[in-house]
């Protein structure tokens, strides 16, 4: 059985604020409460603020895979929030605990970050009901294989239609599947298939940075708003040297941002919070050893390196600087809103925080980095692989030798002109010629830095905006409006 179906967006009236006292919001209810919010300050013609709120479609499948001598049933979902640009973008995550509204959020999420951030994407996403823990790995590739065929029947997968990406509970791996099994049912177009999804391994068409390419963007926000002398700081402090952090979520994202905070910048990770517990150390977490560790164990508990203590959510109430939810979404709530400590809260997990508990929160003024704009690294990096399937060409490749070239003359003619020889601390940076990685990292940088003047600029010319959230929408949600009337629908 399977279908599409429309969900109604929020239950308040658009173009009104939500009021503070609303009832317990679910995570669809909370996006589409920072939406409807947000419209408040747009002058959108009639009818326009509902067509870009709602889900365009979700479509819904049940499908059998024969395993273990018997039928086993599964249930996934391919959302497409809107169209106003294609292919739509957008990850798929296996877990048991997806269901169909998580899966919308999620969707209308990947719309805002690719407006935000000028991708040329609308949004999307998927989700299979799946715990991945409980099935081999050759059974979970024959359960993608045929979740893949139901979204290869439906147009759901595409290099120019639709192009899922990793999410929770998938990697490098289900996408290499993913893809292989798409460029089986379409071979007369099998030269663009690699770009049916990103987040392939680099051996089947990925891109060197993609895997740490959200952690990294995470970094780069943290940067981009220290650095810009329009913000208080964390504390007046704009160096992240030193600062006190906690980490909730030791997935792909909240290991690199971690690593890349306290490895490269000298912050201190002093909490790492997962779903069995924390493990602390006031002096600052090393997070390779506290990767190991978990990687051995399957659990951050009982690590050398820090205090461990099991059970409960209580790591996002430790004190700190910063906060960086990095987990599932709602896990800061009204309920634990007003016991969490941090001056900055950076939204590294979609939709960590609920709309209630953003409310609170910016009543005691502390101050928020939205997950469209702080956790958009991996879908930047993913424009990048999905450029360089097309192309068909690596990125540096045509100029590499001759930008070293010309770098290897300066660096001579420096020498002649002064007598010295070039430092050798920078010599190699310098002569370099752009590899990959280093050519992804500076197009992410690039686009985390310009998003976050897009977004703090309009704060500054519209104060009345109140919050770098509702400047996030307003600036992802006015893209989308003139996208719409442009094309007349
Ligand atoms: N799943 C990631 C996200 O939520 C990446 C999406 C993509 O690369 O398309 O942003």
């Amino acid at each position: 059985m399977q279908g599409f179906h429309s969900r109604l967006p929020a239950d308040l009236p658009l173009g009104e604020s939500a009021p503070m006292n609303t009832p317990r919001s679910s995570f669809l209810q909370s996006v589409n409460r920072h939406f409807t919010h947000a419209m408040g300050f747009l002058d959108l013609p009639e009818g326009l603020a509902e067509r870009i709120i709602q889900c365009n479609s979700t479509y819904t499948v049940h499908f059998g895979v024969r395993l273990r001598g018997r039928m086993y049933s599964f249930t996934g979902w391919r959302s497409v929030h809107s169209e106003h640009r294609e292919p739509v973008k957008g990850g798929i995550r296996f877990t048991p605990h997806a269901d169909a509204e998580e899966v919308e959020a999620l969707a209308a999420l990947m719309t805002l970050k690719c407006s935000l951030t000028d991708l040329p994407f609308g949004g999307s996403k998927g989700a299979l009901k799946i715990d991945p823990a409980q099935w081999t790995q050759p059974e979970l590739e024959r359960i993608t294989r045929r979740f893949t065929q139901e979204l290869t029947k439906r147009g759901l997968i595409g290099p120019g239609l639709n192009v899922p990406a990793p999410d929770m509970g998938t990697g490098e791996r289900e996408m290499a599947w993913m893809a292989d099994e798409f460029r089986r049912a379409n071979p007369a177009d099998a030269i663009h298939a690699r770009a049916c999804v990103t987040g392939k391994p680099l051996s089947k068409g990925g891109i060197a940075g993609r895997t740490e390419a959200t952690g990294r963007g995470v970094q780069y926000a943290v940067h981009s708003y220290l650095q810009d002398a329009r913000t208080p700081g964390v504390g007046g402090r704009r160096d992240p040297e030193n600062l006190r952090i906690v980490v909730q979520g030791f997935g792909n994202v909240g290991y690199h941002a971690a690593k890349f905070l306290s490895e490269e910048d000298g912050a201190l990770i002093t909490v790492v919070a997962e779903r069995d517990g924390q493990v602390v150390n006031p002096q600052g977490l090393a997070i390779e050893e506290l990767k190991r560790h978990h990687l051995k164990t399957g659990s951050i508990l009982g690590f050398e390196g820090g205090e461990s203590v099991a059970g409960g959510s209580g790591g996002l109430e430790q004190p700190c600087d910063i906060l960086i939810p990095a987990a599932m979404e709602n896990a800061i709530s009204e309920e634990n809103a007003a016991r969490t400590k941090a001056a900055l809260i950076v939204e590294a997990a979609n939709g960590p925080l609920t709309f209630e508990a953003d409310r609170i929160l910016r009543q005691r003024g502390v101050i928020v980095l939205p997950d469209l704009y702080v956790n958009a690294g991996g879908v930047v990096v993913s424009y990048f692989e999905w450029v360089k399937n097309l192309t068909h060409i690596p990125f540096g490749l045509m100029e590499r030798r001759r930008r070293e070239r010309r770098n290897h003359a300066i660096a001579e003619a420096l020498e002649q002109m002064t007598g010295n020889t070039f430092p050798a601390g920078m010599r190699d940076g310098f002569l370099e010629g752009g590899r990959e990685i280093d050519l992804v990292r500076s197009g992410l940088e690039d686009v985390m830095r310009s998003t976050w003047s897009r977004i703090a600029d309009l704060l500054e010319s519209r104060p009345e905006l109140g919050d770098y959230r509702t400047a996030a929408y307003v600036a992802a949600i006015g893209e989308i409006a003139a996208a719409y009337e442009a094309i007349g629908i």
